[in-house]
Parts: structure tokens; C-alpha cells; sequence
């Protein structure tokens, strides 16, 4: 499967995994920073600046943003430090 860009470190080595027992939601692993980031995939919408469908939900342990991953574009919606993701 394709990499990514990474929105943590801009390098394309972005990859997503599926871990029922990590997560239920899907899991974005960045093989150059080790960062990651959930994704989940109910909530898509249309990029603002490409127009295309790409544009996904991403949560880390500090944030919750949405990702384009077809022109790398990301915007924050909120940062909650210690908040735990509940479905
Ligand atoms: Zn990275
Ligand atoms: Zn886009």
C-alpha cells in the first residue's frame, strides 16, 4: 500500500494498519517520526482547498484534526490533552 505524507514530519512515510485489539478505529503509524494518529473513517468530508473526498479525521493524544491526504492540508479542531477518544 501507499505511504502518506506524514502531518507530523512532512516525510511520506505514513501508513495505516487496522489492530481490532489496539483500536477500533484505524491506526496511521509514521515510520520516520514514529508518530500516530487515529483515523476515524465514518467521519470524511470534501478537502476546503482540493475539493476531493480525501479529507479525514485524525485524532492524537493531544489533538483532533482534519487530514487531506491528497494535498497534505491539515486543520486543527481541537486540542484536548488527555481527552480519550470514545466512538
Ligand atoms: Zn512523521
Ligand atoms: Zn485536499
Amino acid at each position: 500500500m501507499a505511504t502518506q505524507i506524514c502531518p507530523n514530519c512532512k516525510v511520506d512515510s505514513f501508513n495505516w494498519k487496522v489492530d481490532e485489539e489496539e483500536s477500533p478505529l484505524t491506526i496511521w503509524d509514521c515510520g520516520n517520526c514514529n508518530y500516530r494518529a487515529f483515523e476515524n473513517e465514518s467521519d470524511e468530508q470534501n478537502c476546503s482547498k482540493c475539493g476531493k473526498k480525501t479529507e479525514s479525521k485524525l485524532k492524537d493524544d493531544k489533538k483532533e484534526y482534519w487530514w487531506c491526504s491528497n494535498c497534505n492540508t491539515t486543520e486543527i479542531i481541537k486540542t484536548a490533552p488527555n481527552n480519550v477518544y470514545k466512538k
